[in-house]
Formats: structure tokens, sequence, C-alpha cells
């Protein structure tokens, strides 16, 4: 069985992004050798991540620096991003293609991948039990991205997160307010908790209060009706009355917060817009707002995907490349989450990737196979239903 990995720094991306991980480790691929997995990875592919070819090398890959030949003989091919056209046209009916898909945003790659008879697995789309903490990307990846824009609004803060006394005064702890309290707010909440900041947090499922407070953070008590989540997990579309509520009622947490970190997401949809840009003018001078849903449409009205821009004195740093600065982590992380769904589903003897849509993980994450897009969410999705 031979498993490719791209060098996806090479590949155009949307805002002139470079993508610096990398779907192996050093560690990963010598696990995966171990499992009888060739692996033949494009040159560079881990520099960015700081792993040098060498270190594949050494691992048990073998580093190629032209993939056109061996792309139609791989079975599995593992990616971080969706692959480039060019590669998808190589690969062989039957191929696995891993990777962050986004397929309710990208349906004309996914009619692709149907299209060329490849059996697609959309990492986003991985179900959140406990069998599938181990691969689930989602939340790896969520987690690093939390700790990353919380430093970033640190860096951009013209004040400290912790209350510091000294002989020539006290400066008061920062008011940090946390929208959205999934597994990137939480460890927003944990990250700016352990840097001394006052952590206010609200999120629209109330069974997360609990959580927040476990962090040390205070959970802001809004009554807009009820809310709820879907069976998944994920947070429900509130009505139009339900949002006006709930920003009248945040108003006052946003403008007298040091920095607000938006993260609110629904799953399959555009997020919500909570924050007008009438609110971020009564913003105090100085402070800072992270929107992490910018790239996927945005929370914060304004905000621009990996841009930093701002306006009447209030930073407003969009999110899009949170993993630069975390690379190596985000590499490692996701490394073992790639690891972790092979080792659940490559057998041995023979050695194949083993297809049961009776498994609840490939059955939701499969999201095409033999020719066809086979994920009812997402038929009706491009639909429009
Ligand atoms: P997400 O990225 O879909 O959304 C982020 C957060 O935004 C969510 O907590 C959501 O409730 C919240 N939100 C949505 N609209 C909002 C609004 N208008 N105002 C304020 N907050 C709003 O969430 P996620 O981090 O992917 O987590 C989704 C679910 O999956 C959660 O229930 C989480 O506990 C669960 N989960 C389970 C597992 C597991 O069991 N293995 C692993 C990870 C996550």
């Amino acid at each position: 069985m031979k498993i490719l990995i791209l060098n996806e720094a090479l590949e155009q991306r949307p805002l002139g992004h470079v993508e610096k991980r990398c779907a192996v480790s050093s560690q990963t691929i010598a696990k995966l050798v171990r499992k009888n997995i060739e692996v033949y990875i494009e040159e560079g592919a881990g520099l960015l991540s700081h792993y040098t070819d060498e270190d594949f090398a050494k691992a048990g890959a073998n580093v190629v620096s032209d993939i056109a030949e061996i792309a139609e003989h791989i079975d599995i091919l593992a990616c971080v991003n969706a692959p480039r056209e060019s590669v998808i046209a190589k690969l062989s009916p039957g191929t696995v293609v891993i990777g962050h898909l986004d397929p309710f945003f990208n349906e004309v790659l996914v009619t692709k991948l149907a299209d060329a008879n490849l059996t697609a697995l959309s990492v986003e789309m991985i179900p959140r039990t406990s069998r599938a903490q181990k691969m689930d990307a989602l939340s790896s990846q969520a987690s690093l991205a939390g700790y990353a824009m919380v430093m970033k609004a640190a860096n951009s803060l013209p004040s400290i997160f912790p209350m510091m006394m000294t002989p020539s005064g006290t400066i008061k702890p920062a008011k940090v307010f946390i929208i959205g309290a999934g597994v990137a707010g939480l460890q927003a909440i944990a990250t700016a908790k352990r840097l001394g900041a006052n952590v206010l947090a609200y999120d629209t499922r109330p069974v997360v209060a609990e959580q927040v407070e476990s962090l040390g953070g205070k959970f802001l008590n809004v009554d807009i009706g009820e809310t709820g989540q879907t069976k998944d997990g994920y947070a429900k579309e509130l009505s139009d009355e339900q949002k006006a509520l709930l920003a009248q009622a945040q108003k006052e947490a946003i403008t007298s917060s040091d920095i607000v970190v938006t993260t609110a997401q629904l799953f399959g949809r555009k997020p919500p817009v909570l924050i007008s840009k009438e609110t971020l003018t009564s913003m105090k001078p100085g402070s800072v707002v992270v929107d992490m849903a910018a790239v996927s449409g945005g929370n914060v009205e304004g905000s621009e995907p990996g841009k930093t821009i701002v306006l009447n004195d209030v930073t407003i740093i969009g999110d899009g490349f949170w993993s630069e600065g975390v690379s190596k982590a985000a590499t490692d992380m996701y490394a073992n989450n790639i690891y972790n769904l092979l080792d659940e589903f490559v057998k041995n003897e023979p050695i194949k990737f083993e297809l049961s849509f009776e498994d609840d993980i490939l059955d939701a994450a499969v999201i095409t196979h033999d020719g066809l897009v086979r994920n009812d969410m997402l038929l009706s999705a491009y639909k429009g239903a």
C-alpha cells in the first residue's frame, strides 16, 4: 500500500496564504512504515513546519521531486487542504483522498472528486464521538487556533494581560470577552486566563457554562429563549428577534472589554454576524477584536480574512492564517489525526483501506465514492434545501 503526501506550500491559495502544515511528521512516517505502508512525499513538504527532507527520509519516507510518476500508483493521498487539480487528474479510480475538503462551500471540487471516481474523506465530516476523538482534526486544529489567536491579540494590545502592582502604580488585568465557547473558544479562554486576564464568555449552548467556569472564566447569562443544539452538539441558528436581543445584551460586555474574540460557527452554514460596525465604534480606544470566523464569512462586520485593520482606534484581526505561527504544533497534531485514522481503517493481510459504510465514522466522513456524492447533508445543501 502506498500513500502520497504533497508539498502544499507549492499551491496557490486564496488571499496569498501559504500553507505551512503537512499531513505527516517524522514520527507518523515511522509508524506508517511499521504498518507496512510505503510513504511517498513531495520534496520540501515538511520544511515550513520544520521537518527537512532528510528527517522524513530517515523516518522511512521516499522523498520525490516529481510526483507525476507515482501519483497514479498510490492508494491514499493525505493532504491538509484539498489537493491541487493537476494531482486529482493523475489519481487512479478508487484512490482514497483525505483532507480538509470544505465540502459545504466547495461543490465544484466535490463533484470533480466524484467524477474522477475517487473515495474522498473530508476530515470536517468526522463525527464528534468518543471513538473518533483521536482522528478529529477539526478539534485538534481549533484548539491551536484558539491559543494562537489570543497570542496574536495579546501582541496587538497596547497593554498587558495580568494585573501588575508596582511602586509605580497598579495596572488592572485585561478584560477579555470570548463569544462562542466550542473547542477554539474554550482554548482561547484557557490561554487568556493563563496570561492573567479577566475572562467573560458567552455561547448560545447553555451546556457550556460549566466548562467556561471550570476554566476560571465567567459565563454571561442572557435569556433569549430556546436555543439548544443539534444532535451532533452544534449550535442552532437563532431567530432575528433572538439575534437582536443578544446583540443588545452583549453590547455592554463588548464595549467594556480590552479584547473580544469571536469564534461562533454554524455547521455547514455561514457563521452569524455578532458585532456590528456601530458596536465597534463604541469600543475602548486601543481595544482589539479577533474574528475567528473571518474566513468563512465573519462574526464581525467589516473584518477581513487574513488581514488586520484599524477602525476608530480599534484593531480588528481577521483570522485566516492562524496556523502560520504554530505550524510545527499544527502539523504534529494533524499528522497524528491522519495516522490514527489510517491505523483504524487500514487492515493487514492483505493490506487495504477497509471501506465499510456500516462504520459510523466512514459513513459520515466519506463524501464521494463510486462516482457519486454520497452524503445527504451535502446533497441537500447543494440543492439549496
Ligand atoms: P463550532 O466551531 O461549530 O462553533 C463554535 C461555537 O460557537 C460553538 O460552541 C457554538 O455553540 C457557538 N455559537 C454558534 N452561534 C453562536 C452565537 N450566535 N453566539 C454565541 N455562540 C455561538 O463548535 P465546535 O468547537 O466545533 O464544537 C461543536 C460541538 O461539538 C460542541 O458541542 C462540542 O462540545 C462538540 N465536540 C465534541 C467532541 C467529542 O465528543 N469528541 C469533540 C469536539 C467537539
